[in-house]
C-alpha cells in the first residue's frame, strides 16, 4: 500500500462517524439505552443481541467454479440526501445522479456486460421515473427496497410509522418495476429497533445493510436464528467517505479509490468470498471517477473465475447452496 493510499484509509477510519452521522444527515440523538460501564456480562450480552452475526453462508464454490462473487451495487439517493435542508443548489448535486450519474453508469455496465443492483429510495424514483426504466431496459440489473425517503430509521424510531414507510416503499416499486422486490438496503444502513422483525414479515429474500463480516453470513435476531441472508456492505468499499466534500477523505483522486478498491477485491478473490462494491451515482458518476471505475472493472475482467452478479443472483445461489 502506498503511503498517499494509507493516509486516506487513515483519514476514513478517523472520520466514519461524521460520515456516518452525514449519511443520516443531520442525526439527532437516536432513543437507545447504552451500555453501562458496570453492566453485567449477561446485560452486555443482552444489549448486543437485536441483530448479530450468524453462521457464515459463503457456498463452497460459486457458479462455473468462480472464486470470486463481486456485487456493484448503487444507492440512487440523488436529492434525498438534501432533505433536511432542500436549497437548489446542494439539490442540484443530487440532481446530477439522475440527470448524469445514472446514464453514465449504465453506460459502463452496457460496455463491459454486467449486472448490478440498484437500491432506491421511492420518493427519489418519483423524481425521475425514467431512472427506473433505463435500468430496467437493460434486463441485467435488480432494484432493490432503500426506504421511502431515505429515512434513518434510528430517527424515525416509531414503530407503526417505520411499518407504513415499509410497507409504501415495497408498494411503490413493486408497482414501478412488475415484481416484489427481494432486496432490502436500509437507508443509511441504519436499523431501528423494529427494522430486522418488519423486514423478516415481509420476506426479503436477503438484506445488505450490515458490517459484521465481508461475505454472505445469516443474520441472527435476538439470539434466534432468523433466514435472512446477510450480503454485507462496508465503508471502505463505498464512495462517500472519499468523496464527498463533507465527508472525510474529501475528494482524494480517484486513483487512490481505486487502490482501495482493488486492494479489497484482491483480498476477496484471494479467500475464494465475494466482493460489494456500494457507490452513488450522484457521486460515482462524475467523469474522473467513472473512469476510475471501468479501470477497477477492467481489472477485476482480466482475472479468470470472478462472477458478476447482482445481490439477488448471489443470495439465490447462497440459498440454493444451503438446502
Ligand atoms: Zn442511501
Amino acid at each position: 500500500m502506498s503511503s498517499r493510499v494509507r493516509l486516506v484509509v487513515v483519514l476514513l477510519v478517523l472520520k466514519l462517524v461524521s460520515v456516518h452521522g452525514a449519511l443520516g444527515q443531520q442525526a439527532s440523538t437516536p432513543a437507545v439505552t447504552p451500555i453501562p460501564i458496570d453492566a453485567t456480562e449477561e446485560q452486555v450480552k443482552q444489549a448486543v443481541s437485536l441483530v448479530r452475526a450468524g453462521e457464515k453462508l459463503t457456498p463452497k464454490a460459486w457458479p462455473n467454479g468462480a472464486r470470486v462473487a463481486v456485487c456493484l451495487s448503487f444507492d440512487v439517493d440523488n436529492e434525498l440526501l438534501w432533505r433536511r435542508t432542500p436549497w437548489p443548489v446542494p439539490l442540484s448535486q443530487g440532481e446530477y445522479g439522475a440527470t448524469t450519474g445514472l446514464p453514465r453508469v449504465l453506460d459502463l455496465l452496457d460496455r463491459h456486460s454486467i449486472p448490478a443492483s440498484f437500491y432506491i429510495p421511492a420518493m427519489s424514483a418519483a423524481l425521475h421515473p425514467q431512472m427506473i426504466q433505463d435500468i430496467l431496459q437493460r434486463k441485467r440489473h435488480e432494484i432493490g427496497v432503500h426506504g421511502w425517503m431515505h429515512e434513518n430509521m434510528t430517527q424515525v424510531n416509531d414503530a407503526a410509522k417505520e411499518q407504513q414507510l415499509l410497507t409504501q416503499s415495497i408498494e411503490y416499486l413493486t408497482k414501478a418495476i412488475g415484481k416484489r422486490p427481494v432486496g432490502f438496503r436500509a437507508p443509511a444502513w441504519e436499523f431501528s429497533q423494529s427494522t430486522m422483525e418488519q423486514i423478516r414479515k415481509a420476506g426479503f429474500l436477503y438484506d445488505s445493510s450490515f458490517m459484521a463480516m465481508d461475505e454472505p453470513y445469516e443474520l441472527l435476531a435476538s439470539g434466534e436464528k432468523t433466514g435472512m441472508i446477510e450480503l454485507p456492505i462496508n465503508w471502505i468499499a463505498d464512495d462517500y467517505p472519499y468523496y464527498e466534500p463533507e465527508a472525510s477523505g474529501s475528494l482524494p483522486d480517484p486513483d487512490l479509490v481505486y487502490e482501495v478498491y482493488k486492494g479489497e477485491f484482491d483480498m476477496a478473490y484471494r479467500e475464494r468470498t465475494m466482493f460489494v462494491l456500494t457507490l452513488h451515482p450522484h457521486i460515482s458518476g462524475h467523469r474522473s471517477r467513472v473512469a476510475a471505475l471501468e479501470k477497477l472493472i477492467i481489472y477485476m475482467k482480466s482475472k479468470p473465475g470472478v462472477w458478476f452478479a447482482t445481490l439477488e443472483q448471489v443470495a439465490e445461489y447462497v440459498k440454493a447452496q444451503g438446502k
